[in-house]
């Protein structure tokens, strides 16, 4: 038995396990050398290299992979649905900004309209689902890793595979990497996408290079990464990218049983005008049949509309299927997960039952007043910046408001006065016009009226389509309100050499420049030996019988000393020149 057990990562910078291991990273690197592998502190190892490392240390350390318990969130579930019918795969697309993402989701959705399979509906919903090679594949459309991490917040595994875009012609960019890791962490199978490759600057064998860095090894270099080449513009490549979907969902075995009372996930909710609320959900395991009774969060519905998500209605829909489902008596809540249960009664309790529990912890009161409520825990130094969100759909608000809520901390805290589904209407402009709030709409429009309402009483309406671009905003604001950092800094210092003339405020003195250069006006302050006597301020320094704006180390001046409180300067007191400015902080 070790006597030390100590949990790594799956992959760990060397700069981490020499934390782990109570040892100076240049042990390790040294270590590291000696096997010829040349490794920086962020170098990532993995657990493998790593038990080598300490067993040739010497060390009497036994090292354990730590599990997220998203992994074994994942595996349990993996486990249990081993059994059963096949089922499509969910595949989530995520990648850097700009990579194109949200144009590889059309492409491939409107390859499969094109093929007149898909009914034609192109309004954007959160999930759809293609058919290729006669086959259905799931893809969850969302705008970007916040909802993926907004999702797993809410203790979802919806993903079997995640395809990770890459521009050819731009490389692995930082959410190249965090998506990779995401993957990862919630234990599903990556196929990289290089996108672009019609582009001029298009540079594949390099992209591989650094896909490699990622530990993402593509096969023809001996790894067993999927790497497909595509172009979301001229749609090449879209087919082999479907066929090795299905490959690896092949591969994974993907199965649910299709004979218990369905259950999954809302991942989408809206108001429609004629419709009520409308929920987009996603199933993962059972069947859901037109007419059933279904439970989410606080609400349930008799299902009233049970439809593909391109509106096709259905009789029934199994697992790994969104559908469209009309009826709830309440907006359901993006997260919330349903179940089919089998008459109204039991619909309404347990609907009730959830309701009652959020209400007694607070989880059903609008962002608006939860926010408020922490604020009044807090101490009053908190200086607040209030909005009000409106966004497309309920997965995109539900991002937006986790997003830059993240961004609080403990001097500036974004306080959402009011957040909703649909443009921005008159309401939100009397709202922000009188709480004083900035409006931020994803995704959603300013109508004329609206327009000229919000110019008249100056509110500020920001829309975005880009969720980075939207928080990037928010947090420009808050660091606007951080108190801003006042810097000292020392310009020269001065020895009293004598006292010419003292009255209640001023003080006309003499002395010799120790250090520095002096300029006047300037603020100083007065220290003897080591007591401070407080601060003052210099108005004018003579060189000899002339006034002058400078001097320099070595050189004698007389200087004019304004102390509102009184000091008695006496000789061999310094004078501290400095400047004070307030500069700008950083969130
Ligand atoms: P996202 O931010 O990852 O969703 O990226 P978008 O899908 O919005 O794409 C970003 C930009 O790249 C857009 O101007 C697209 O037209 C462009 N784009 C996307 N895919 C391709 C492609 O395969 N080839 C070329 N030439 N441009 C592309």
């Amino acid at each position: 038995m070790a006597e030390r057990i100590i949990e790594v990562e799956e992959q760990i910078t060397v700069g981490a396990l020499a934390e782990k291991l109570m040892l100076p990273v240049s042990k390790l690197i040294g270590e590291l050398m000696k096997n010829g592998v040349l490794a920086t502190v962020n170098e990532r190892i993995d657990f493998d290299t790593a038990q080598i490392l300490v067993g040739e240390l010497g060390l009497d350390i036994e090292l354990t992979k730590k599990k997220e318990v998203i992994d074994l969130v994942v595996r349990e579930k993996r486990k249990a649905n081993q059994k059963g019918e096949n089922r499509p795969p969910v595949v989530a697309v995520m990648g850097h900004v700009d990579h194109g993402k949200t144009s590889l989701l059309d492409a491939i959705r409107e390859a499969d309209i094109a093929k007149g399979e898909a009914g034609g509906i192109t309004q954007h919903i959160s999930a759809y689902q293609i058919s290729h090679k006669d086959r259905q594949i799931t893809f969850l459309d969302t705008p970007g890793h916040e909802a993926f991490a907004a999702l797993r917040e809410h203790g979802a595994l919806l993903t079997d595979l995640v395809i990770i875009v890459v521009a050819a012609d731009d490389g692995v960019k930082p959410q190249t990497i965090e998506a990779i890791r995401f993957a990862r962490k919630a234990g599903v199978k990556i196929i990289v996408a290089i996108n672009k490759i019609d582009k001029e600057g298009a540079n594949v064998p390099q992209l591989k290079q650094q896909l490699a860095e990622q530990d993402l090894l593509v096969e023809e270099w001996g790894g067993d990464t999927v790497v497909v080449e595509v172009s979301a513009k001229t749609k090449v490549g879209i087919p082999e990218l479907l066929d090795m979907v299905l490959l690896v969902a092949d591969v994974e075995e993907l199965k649910a049983d299709v004979n218990v009372p369905a259950t999954g996930l809302i991942i989408e909710a809206h108001m429609e005008k004629g419709r009520g609320p409308v929920a987009i959900c996603l199933i993962d395991e059972g069947t859901i049949k037109s007419g059933d009774y279904i439970v989410a969060g606080n609400t349930y519905a008799k299902i009233r509309n049970l439809e593909s998500t391109t509106g096709k209605p259905l009789v029934e829909a199994l697992p790994s299927t969104p559908v469209i489902i009309t009826g709830f008596k309440l907006l359901p809540q993006f997260g919330d997960e349903f179940e089919i249960v089998k008459d109204e009664k039991t619909a309404r309790s347990k609907a009730q039952t959830v309701g009652r529990q959020r209400k007694e912890d607070g989880s059903n009161q609008d962002i608006g007043s939860g926010e408020l409520i922490r604020l009044i825990n807090r101490s009053n130094q908190i200086t607040e910046f209030p909005v009000i969100i409106k966004a497309d759909v309920q997965g995109s608000l539900t991002s937006v408001i986790d997003s830059i809520k993240s961004l609080d901390n403990e001097e500036v805290v974004v306080r959402i006065v009011s957040s909703g589904i649909g443009s921005v209407n008159e309401s939100d402009a009397h709202l922000a016009h009188t709480s004083g709030a900035t409006v931020y709409g994803f995704n959603v429009e300013l109508p004329t009226d609206i327009k000229r309402l919000v110019s008249r009483d100056k509110v500020s309406v920001r829309l975005y389509s880009i969720i980075y671009e939207l928080i990037d905003d928010v947090s420009k604001e808050l660091t606007k309100l951080l108190a801003p950092e006042i810097v000292e800094k020392e310009t020269g210092k001065l020895t009293v050499k004598g006292i010419f003339k003292t009255s209640k405020t001023e003080v006309i003195c003499g002395g010799e420049v120790k250090s520095g250069k002096l300029t006047a006006p300037s603020l100083a302050k007065i220290t003897r030996g080591k007591e401070d006597l407080g601060e003052v301020e210099v108005t004018n320094l003579r060189r000899g019988p002339q006034d002058t704006k400078e001097v320099f180390e070595g050189e004698m001046c007389g200087m004019t000393v304004i102390t509102s409180q009184r000091i008695d300067l006496q000789e061999d007191d310094t004078i501290t020149f400095f400047t004070r400015e307030s500069v700008a902080r950083q969130l």
